[in-house]
């Protein structure tokens, strides 16, 4: 009797034996439903085989196989299994992540047919420029596998290159998949994907749509009616029969990678999954991650670059750095930012303060007893809302009301310390009575909606000041907004964290890139108590290959990545003593000693060293050769899953993380 080997969403590294007499070969990708333990489960059918590993007698009938599209094709089935052995990640929940939610329910809810959104075409197309063309010529999208890097500020024509190639790979019949950080701070390039193709079927894929119109996209976009997708990480590992060239924006950004459940990045596996099907893939940034870099300036990526803005009124921005040793701040306002955003207000232009920090104030403490606002759960301070009055936890989400008088001593006089963006906003509300000041960041922008209105109401001109995090530095076109102030870069600059610099770079030449995008010229002002950073000289000088290459020397100096190559076991439990033993364990463990050419540390408690009422311990394992890395982690990991440890305990392996 016909036996289908099935892919379940669970955590173990196994398929799972069903009978089932009427199956055939025909239905390998095909999803079915299972008995499993009192329930059912919805799976996917990974093989159909005459005879399975346990006896026929003990296997359980498999429910009703579901016909409702074609079978998941191999090259899907190859992508998954190349994430879920270098990733470590068992297959079934590989294979059932790749698919939206309503597919994986046993009790379905009905469907109704979706709408098609009409556009109308924006114009007339540009021009154009020398360096967008040999970009453009450069991937060739019928010619098998390249991958390039595009390389190029803010405004030099990146998404206009991403349209062209679009254009290339439909006239061919291709379908094109265009992986962006966060689309919900982007409504604009899709309106620019979608006006520029109006006679074409674009769907969005990201975990903020609704789950019916998640499952009708993806379902469109697999079919191969949808011709362009867009969409974010998860996207990658949609089935698309004619898929024709990966674009992935903003190819240094963080959100790329996910931190939970399995984890991977996104970026990685578009490469990955480029090569396996012969097609290119075009990575682009202003500020490239430096895995990236490396990999352009040791020959394994082409590197394409656009030095000039497009518009050759839009200048790069002019970058000061103030010195605030020397200065009086007021409210961590310097005086020649203040001088600045008074000539924009009188010019009737606006003015960013960018501050990456929510909320009133880090902490709020007792000056008496020296009691400070910690959350019960975590190893964090609970950050002051002073708007909705109340304390909260940015780890875990606990909060609680904000106390009249210090908890411990009874002092009346507890004192909020630091400042974020609440705080920032409240001064700069009292300093310039008449502007109009609008703070954008998690708190004051919630959804999509609420960011689309807040969008037009800065584009329509109904904001002088703009306060905000790193959502206002991505992607966005203010044509008025011609100053840019930083505060509070400096405490990335000597972080523990390596990456820490990298990503500051990256965050103010994005931020930088918002001020003078039109005809009107930028200015930035970076507040830092060590204005003679080099971090900060590249940054005035738009020099992003000069801080690359410093940085580069260093990590190869250092031994870190991309020169080494990096897992990482954690384990997480009630208390430390628990989780450093166990990662004690998997220290000792054979499989260690066999791998020579992997390298392991001892365990140390993490970061945040205490998450929701857990403790959490880490273990790094390093390489400089990834074959040599990937040969030791499945041992390894196989031998950890036999260690004996309490079942509060949790375990998980990262691969190339991007926070230690
Ligand atoms: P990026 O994606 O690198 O930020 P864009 O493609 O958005 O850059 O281009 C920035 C601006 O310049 C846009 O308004 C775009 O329409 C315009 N633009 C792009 N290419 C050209 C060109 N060749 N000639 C004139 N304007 C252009
Ligand atoms: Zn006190
Ligand atoms: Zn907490």
């Amino acid at each position: 009797m016909p036996v289908l080997r099935v892919a379940l969403d669970l955590p173990l590294h196994r398929l799972f034996e069903y009978r089932a007499e009427a199956a055939s070969t025909a239905d390998v990708g095909l999803r079915v439903r299972v008995p499993f333990g009192r329930g059912e489960r919805i799976g996917v059918i990974v093989a159909v085989v005459d005879q399975g590993d346990w006896p026929d007698a003990q296997l359980k009938p498999a429910g009703e196989i579901l016909r409702d599209h074609a079978p998941l094709p191999d090259d899907f089935f190859a992508l998954c299994e190349f994430a879920s052995n270098y990733y470590q990640a068992p297959f079934g929940e590989v294979v059932l992540q790749a698919l939206p939610a309503g597919m994986k329910r046993v009790d379905p809810p009905t469907r109704r047919a979706g709408r098609a959104v009409k556009v109308r075409p924006a114009g007339v197309l540009p021009e154009l420029t020398a360096e967008q063309t040999v970009a453009i010529d450069s991937v060739a999208v019928d010619g098998g596998f390249s991958a390039q890097l595009l390389f190029g500020v803010t405004g030099s024509g990146k998404t206009e290159v991403y349209l062209r190639l679009v254009e290339r790979t439909l006239a061919l019949g291709g379908q094109v998949l265009l992986l962006v950080p966060e689309i919900n701070l982007t409504p604009q390039l899709e309106e620019r994907v979608r006006s520029r193709f109006p006679e074409r079927t674009v769907v969005s894929l990201h975990s903020e749509l609704a789950e019916a119109a998640r499952e009708r996209n993806w379902r469109s976009a697999f079919a191969g009616e949808a011709e362009i997708i867009l969409g974010t990480r998860l996207s990658i590992f949609t089935p698309l029969p004619r898929l024709g060239l990966i674009i992935v924006d903003e190819e240094h950004d963080a959100s790329f990678k996910q931190q939970d459940g399995m984890r991977y990045s996104a970026r990685d596996v578009a490469v990955v999954r480029a090569r396996q099907l012969s097609i290119p893939i075009l990575l682009g940034s202003a500020t490239p991650s430096l895995e990236s870099w490396a990999n352009a300036q040791g020959g394994r990526y082409g590197l394409q670059t656009l030095k000039e803005r497009a518009n050759p009124e839009a200048q790069l921005p002019t970058v000061h750095i103030i010195d605030t040793r020397r200065a009086t701040l007021r409210e961590g306002v310097s005086p020649p930012l203040v001088a600045a955003i008074r000539e924009r207000l009188a010019r009737e232009e606006q003015s960013l303060v960018f501050l990456n920090r929510r909320g009133y104030a880090p902490v709020l403490a007792c000056p008496a007893c020296g009691w400070v606002s910690q959350c019960q759960r975590c190893a964090a301070n609970l950050v002051l809302h002073l708007a909705d009055r109340r304390l909260r936890c940015h780890h875990c989400g606990f909060e609680n009301g904000i106390p009249k008088a210090c908890p411990t001593c009874g002092n009346q006089d507890i004192h909020p310390y630091g400042r974020g963006t609440q705080r920032v906003e409240e001064w700069l509300q009292a300093e310039f009575p008449e502007a109009r000041i609008l703070r954008v960041d998690r708190d004051s922008v919630k959804s999509r909606k609420q960011w689309e209105s807040m969008l037009e109401r800065i584009h329509g001109g109904e904001a002088d000041i703009l306060v905000g995090t790193q959502m206002l530095a991505k992607g966005h076109d203010f044509p008025k907004l011609t100053l840019v102030g930083v505060l509070g870069a400096d405490a990335a600059l000597y972080a523990a964290d390596w990456r820490a610099p990298e990503r500051l770079f990256a965050q103010l030449m994005q931020v930088a890139g918002r001020a003078g995008r039109a005809e009107l010229k930028g200015e930035v002002l970076v507040q830092t108590q060590y204005p003679d950073h080099p971090l900060f000289a590249a940054l005035a000088s738009h020099d992003y290959t000069g801080f690359a290459a410093a940085q580069l020397k260093e990590r190869e100096q250092a031994g870190f990545p991309p020169y080494a190559f990096q897992a990482i076991l954690r384990a997480e439990a009630p208390a430390m003593a628990e989780a450093v033993a166990f990662l004690d364990q998997a220290l000792a463990l054979p499989a260690v000693k066999e791998h020579e050419q992997v390298m392991l540390y001892d365990p140390v408690p993490m970061k945040m060293a205490r998450l929701a009422n857990l403790e959490r311990a880490q273990l790094l394992a390093e390489s400089y050769s990834r074959p040599a890395l990937q040969a030791f982690l499945p041992r390894w990991r196989e031998a950890i899953a036999g260690l004996k440890a309490s079942s509060k305990l949790r375990w998980h392996i990262e691969v190339d993380p991007l926070e230690l």
